[in-house]
């Protein structure tokens, strides 16, 4: 078996136990990128020669001494690019390590290359990274997902052996869904964000994208936590991840929301979610259907706030400080306004004035009160179905990935792909999606997502049922057979 095709925790065993060199690992997935992602275009950059130096100089003992993995180009890495997938800030270089990029680092860990995304995590198919789209791997005319669609498409290529990604509304678990990965949104301040450029504050999580679930609860453990450099950032004790993942479903009582088994999910993922719930059935747990009556809301919401944050905290890219800078101007609005023009694309453009016409006095309460209002009516929704239920069981995505183009020229199509998953980012809970079934389209084998959502601080709950799931499965182990990406390369 190549060392590329390897999960983190194999990696890690034949690392500490010397039966591999962290180099080797690190060499074989060079060569697995160099080979096959001028078809993926999963990485913007990264740079082979500092990530051996630092295999070289690796510590095996460390828990994860001398494993590489993939970064999203929204997280800063000390003397990396950290472009967010923006022409606006070509050129800069991250001064400081995010506080996940130093734990990773103190665990041993090597932060490895830059994954395309849309640009500042707007999106929901990576087509609106400004360096060009990632394609699927499980079919190249198709998108990965979004935002977090690079991180995904090279876990699924075994372009990298795990990555982290940032989910503000189902970046991290929608594009794990579309490749076939395991995707872990961790609750709203359980992972710092400092060091994470900021999209939707309120919002924006870290997590990790993953081979199976083991990799994601040992990549959580390590992450977590509270940090003085982040005041949201929450105080609470770490669990041991790992510790309780065979622990089993017996007696557990998972809930199946009616409101997500609606008109526009595809029949192939409707049939996949019901034949895992049947599995779950199997296995010991309690199926009950519960209601989560202003999902339909939900969407709406989202999109009067995460644009208005966005608008807010893009404020700060005005060609002074950082990246591009426009030629020709006449004097400091003209300067704002032309780098601001030509340096963001078209979605930040009009997430900027969503935003900030969201926020303009007159329409403040009309909009932005009303959608803060009808966040709090969406996470009381869940806290009453968390006080009956363990978990919750939806698809992550309401359809398998789609065609490259097929939705960029209709915005509000392209938003309905998060409508399974921005729920949790407004209550703040926690949710991952795994591999539960293929669909066939068009003659392609794509994967399909089953969600499962936790109580905030219950991610342990939520890789338990995830796992029980994969342990007596075998979706997390089915790879694209890159047939159409190798002859592309
Ligand atoms: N697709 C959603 C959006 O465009 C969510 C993005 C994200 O989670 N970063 O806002």
């Amino acid at each position: 078996m190549e060392l590329f095709s390897l999960t983190v925790h194999a990696t890690r065993d034949l690392l500490r136990t010397k039966q591999v060199s962290p180099k080797e690992v690190t060499e074989s997935l060079i060569r697995r990128i160099e080979r096959i992602d001028s078809a993926i275009h999963g990485y913007l950059s990264f740079d082979g020669e500092r990530a051996l130096k630092e295999a070289e100089e690796a510590d095996v003992s460390l828990p994860l001494g001398g494993v590489p993995i993939a970064i999203k180009d929204v997280i800063s890495v000390q003397g990396h690019p950290c472009g967010c997938a923006s022409k606006i800030l070509q050129g800069y270089v991250a001064p400081y390590d995010a506080s996940v990029i130093r734990k990773l680092r103190a665990a041993g860990a090597i932060p490895f290359g830059r994954a395309n995304m849309d640009e500042f995590a707007m999106g929901s198919s990576t087509e609106n990274s400004a360096f060009g789209p990632t394609h699927n791997p499980w079919d190249i005319e198709r998108t990965p997902g979004g935002s977090s669609g690079g991180s995904a498409a090279i876990v699924a290529a075994d372009e990298a052996l795990a990555a982290l990604g940032s989910d503000t509304g189902g970046s991290i678990r929608q594009p794990a869904a579309l490749c076939g990965c395991v995707g872990l949104k961790p609750t709203y301040g359980r992972v710092s964000r400092y060091g994470l450029v900021a999209f939707a504050s309120s919002l924006d999580q870290i997590g990790p994208l993953t081979k199976d679930v083991e990799d994601a609860a040992i990549i959580m453990k390590l992450i977590s936590g509270v940090d003085r450099a982040d005041s949201t950032s929450l105080d609470a004790p770490v669990p041991d991840y790992t510790a309780n993942l065979e622990k089993g479903i017996k007696g557990l009582t998972l809930g199946l929301p009616k409101e997500y088994f609606v008109e526009g999910l595809d029949p192939q993922v409707e049939q996949a979610i019901r034949t895992a719930v049947a599995h779950f059935e199997s296995l010991g747990a309690n199926i009950v259907e519960i209601s989560l009556p202003h999902t339909e809301y939900a969407l709406s919401a989202y999109y009067i706030i995460a644009p208005a944050e966005a608008s807010a905290n893009l404020a700060r890219f005005d060609g002074v400080r950082y990246g591009y800078r426009a030629d020709g101007i006449t004097g400091l609005l003209d300067h704002y306004g032309k780098t601001r023009e030509e340096g963001f694309g078209q979605e930040v453009k009009r997430r900027i004035i969503l935003g900030t016409y969201a926020l303009s006095s007159g329409y403040y309460d009309a909009y932005y009160l009303n959608a803060q209002k009808v966040r709090t009516l969406i996470r009381r929704d869940f806290e009453e179905a968390f006080a009956e239920v363990d978990a919750i069981l939806c698809p992550t995505s309401p359809t398998s990935a789609f065609k490259l183009g097929e939705r960029t020229g209709d915005p509000l199509k392209m938003y309905l792909a998060d409508i399974f998953t921005l729920a949790a980012n407004m209550a703040g809970i926690c949710g991952i999606s795994i591999p539960c079934g293929l669909a066939n389209v068009e003659g392609s084998k794509l994967p399909i997502g089953l969600q499962i959502l936790g109580k905030a601080l219950d991610e342990g709950m939520v890789l338990r049922v995830a796992n029980a799931y994969e342990k007596s499965t075998k979706w997390h182990l089915a790879r694209p057979e890159l047939g159409n990406a190798e002859k592309a390369a």
